[in-house]
């Protein structure tokens, strides 16, 4: 009798492990899983190739490591970052055999705006290949007012996932401005609940950890529209927040003042220019989050204001640094592109001018580049040096300029 043979391999059937058949053919196990390996190295990063990191093989240094190379400085954030997401994927991946329950390590960084807050947040998410939806605490309501619903945070995460609830269900979330829904009587929202309450309540229930129904296409629900349950319980959160304000509220606590005198011998060693590094949970609390909130974020850290040195860094130092990316563009067009030192501080010292921080350094550069990258491609040149007086005539020239001047 004729035997069956693999259409790929073309191994008899009682050569091979399992033979699989078609319409008008067979596969072997063999090829099949050859061609899940072809198909991983041509599609890396596709949805169906890749799923989470096996975290077990994870140390929390390697994640700091890798936040390393995107993110300048910031060690304690990352050291936080690092333990509480190496510690939530444990707790996911492993089943205690004590009876423990390991509980949610939900993460709220507190720093200045434009300090990387939402980079570290992205970055690990990235690393990790876990889904990642950021919102905005600002846009959000309690249902019924005009504004997002609180699950509309989901709908971005399972969007990041084409809908696969299960992926959806290991991702992380990163809610932005969670300082703004704070109580404060003076809310001048008219948008939004007057307290802001609300809103935190709401959110409580997906940080603690439950199954919401979620609307597929987000916005409003109705009644007759299908709903998605999304169990939040694995989900990561991670909230930022500047909380303006919120250093006078610490220095109080510490029991000095930010104006340095009547200072107790005590807090002799306390670092005045940089209060944030001292924060607690009560600052949180005195600052207006509701203290269940404060219960369910239980990893809580800070981020330095970015100095000269750091801006600098930023600029040239990170993995995917602007300047590299410059370097890079003019590359493809067989020009090698330089910066002068001074052109770097050149730089820096207009995003401290115009107090634009690590947001304005791109800004600036795109300024000084614009009439560059217009103009090069069309010349004949191997190599191009972006200098000091250069870097000045462009931006001299430039909208941006006369806006930051106005
Ligand atoms: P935040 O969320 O704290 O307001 P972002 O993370 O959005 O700030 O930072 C804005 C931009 O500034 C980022 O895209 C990044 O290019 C740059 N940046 C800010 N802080 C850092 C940092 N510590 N290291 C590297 N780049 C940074």
């Amino acid at each position: 009798m004729k035997k069956n043979k693999c259409s790929f391999c073309g191994r008899d059937e009682d050569q091979v492990p399992v033979l699989l058949n078609g319409l008008d053919g067979f596969i072997c196990s063999d090829c099949v899983e050859q061609a899940n390996n072809v198909l991983k190295e041509i599609r890396p990063h596709s949805k169906q190739a890749s799923g989470p990191k096996d975290f077990s093989k994870l140390k929390p240094i390697d994640i700091k490591k890798h936040l390393d190379e995107y993110v300048i400085g910031q060690d304690d954030a990352k050291k936080s970052l690092a333990v509480a997401v190496y510690n939530h994927y444990k707790r996911i991946s492993t089943q205690s055999d004590n009876n423990v329950e390991i509980e949610k390590s939900n993460i709220i960084l507190v720093g200045e705006t434009g300090t990387g807050k939402t980079l570290l947040a992205k970055t690990i998410a990235k690393f990790l290949d876990v889904p990642f939806a950021m919102v905005d605490a600002t846009v959000l309501t309690e249902a019924g007012y005009v504004g997002e619903d609180i699950e509309s945070l989901l709908v971005r995460l399972l969007q990041a996932t084409d809908y696969n609830v299960e992926r959806a269900e290991q991702g992380i979330v990163f809610i932005d401005e969670i300082d703004k829904i704070a109580r404060k009587g003076d809310n001048p929202s008219i948008t939004r609940d007057v307290s802001g309450e609300g809103v935190q309540q709401g959110l409580l229930k997906l940080l603690e950890g439950s199954v919401v129904n979620v609307p597929p296409q987000g916005g409003r629900k109705h009644p007759e529209q299908k709903m998605i349950a999304v169990d939040t319980k694995n989900i990561l959160f991670i909230c930022g927040g500047a909380f303006e304000g919120i250093q006078k509220i610490i220095a109080r606590r510490l029991n000095t003042h930010t104006v340095g005198y009547g200072v107790k011998e005590k807090n002799q060693n306390i670092d005045k220019n940089n209060f944030l590094q001292y924060i607690a949970p009560q600052d949180l609390r005195s600052f207006g989050l509701i203290p269940e909130i404060i219960g369910r974020l239980p990893v809580l850290t800070h981020l330095n204001p970015l100095d000269r040195n750091a801006l600098r860094s930023i600029l040239t130092e990170p993995k995917n640094a602007l300047i590299k990316q410059y370097i890079e563009l003019f590359r493809i067009d067989g020009i090698e592109l330089s910066f002068t030192d001074e052109t770097y501080d050149f730089i820096v010292d207009k995003a401290i001018e115009y107090k634009l921080g690590a947001r304005g350094l791109r800004s600036i550069c795109e300024a000084i580049m614009l009439d560059v990258m217009f103009e090069y491609p069309s010349k004949n040149v191997k190599s191009l040096v972006i200098d000091k007086e250069l870097a000045e005539k462009h931006f001299a020239q430039t909208e941006l300029n006369h806006i930051l001047n106005a």
